[in-house]
């Protein structure tokens, strides 16, 4: 962030103000935990702050606290409105265009008032007047850390914030793996544990609370998987009824794409998932090494994301998708085999 800027946002915040903070749609570990980071950080300050989440996310993430005042624009749409029309600043955290945030994107688009971005994925928009934008960054709750540590104030991160802030850090890097993990990563991980952030307890929370339905969805997933050996691909199909036939509660799929990727040799895996309520089948892009995946979902599915962790849509039905997607594959044959 340019200094000028942070000299701006500091002024800013030097006064009262109403402040709406959003996660995009969907949202995962680094989203909450960077507006619930933000949330503490901005309502410790004695500034009036609400997170608007555009709809509702997984039980593993609503441990976190402060998570009782996030609302849900599509469950409580009035209040989030109300909100929004009274806001002075509108944060946007862990997306940089509009089109992320489902229903809320047209509310936000005529909102009037200052915009701040802080965000980590590529190709930013311009709709913010202060953009924090570093696709470098592990994480934009370790954005959000350094954010914090601009305005002259990592002293005020309280063991709330320090817990919000190491899950979503952990939560996007994979647990410390992905490449994007620098030795930055893990001293503001390191700074976090010291103001009391309970990594254990945050492990547990997010990885180890399993339903036997979610481990059967797991191996209808696993036998689900089709490998590519001449793509250095492996792929996974979930139909709505095979969701309905294992319980499939938000969240159930997380992580599923990745299992892919283990197999030795495959340097690209997917992950279709059929949404009958919102007619489109949802797509997981995960890859290992310099294919990019950002590039992959955004020329073929209306997606995007970071170089090797991307997410996108399609319109068609599963079938039709995926025999796109594999007639798609012959282009990057080369590039897949490198
Ligand atoms: P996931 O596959 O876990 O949903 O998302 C992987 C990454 O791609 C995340 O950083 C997520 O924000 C991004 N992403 C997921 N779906 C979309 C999408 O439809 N459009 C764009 N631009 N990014 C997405
Ligand atoms: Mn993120």
């Amino acid at each position: 962030m340019k200094l000028a800027h942070v000299e701006a946002v500091k002024k800013l915040l030097a006064t009262p103000q109403k402040i709406v903070i959003v996660p995009h749609k969907n949202p995962d570990g680094d989203a909450i935990g960077s507006t619930l980071g933000l949330w503490h950080y901005l309502t410790n300050l004695g500034q009036e702050a609400v997170i608007i989440s555009p709809n509702d996310y997984p039980k593993f993430l609503k441990w976190m606290p402060g998570n009782e005042h996030i609302l849900n624009f599509e469950k409580e749409n009035i209040q989030a409105k109300k909100a929004i029309a009274e806001a002075t600043i509108i944060f946007t955290l862990d997306f940089n265009h509009l089109g992320r945030i489902g229903q809320m994107q047209s509310v936000l688009e005529e909102k009037e008032g200052v915009f701040i971005m802080i965000d980590h994925h590529q190709a930013p928009d311009d709709y913010a007047q202060f953009t924090y934008s570093d696709t470098s960054m592990s994480s934009t709750c370790e954005m959000v850390y350094n954010f914090i540590d601009f305005l002259g104030d990592t002293d005020k991160i309280s063991k709330a914030i320090a817990n919000c802030l190491y899950t979503g850090i952990m939560t996007d890097t994979g647990s410390f793996k992905f490449q994007s993990t620098t030795s930055k990563t893990h001293e503001i991980a390191a700074r976090l544990i010291e103001k009391g952030a309970e990594n254990t307890k945050i492990h547990n929370h997010i990885y180890d609370t399993n339903s036997p339905s979610r481990l059967q969805l797991l191996g209808v997933a696993l036998k689900n998987m089709v490998i590519l050996p001449e793509y250095k691909t492996a792929y996974i199909t979930l139909t709505q009824a095979e969701l309905d036939e294992n319980n499939f509660q938000k969240g159930d799929t997380e992580g599923f794409v990745n299992y892919g990727l283990t197999l030795d040799s495959i340097k690209f895996a997917v992950i279709f998932i059929e949404n009958k309520e919102e007619g489109i089948i949802k797509i997981s892009f995960r890859s290992e090494g310099d294919f990019s995946v950002n590039e992959f979902a955004r020329s073929h599915f209306s997606g995007g994301g970071h170089d090797n962790a991307a997410g996108g849509k399609s319109d068609d039905p599963m079938k039709e998708t995926t025999e796109r997607f594999v007639s798609l594959l012959d282009t990057y044959k080369t590039k897949l085999q490198s």
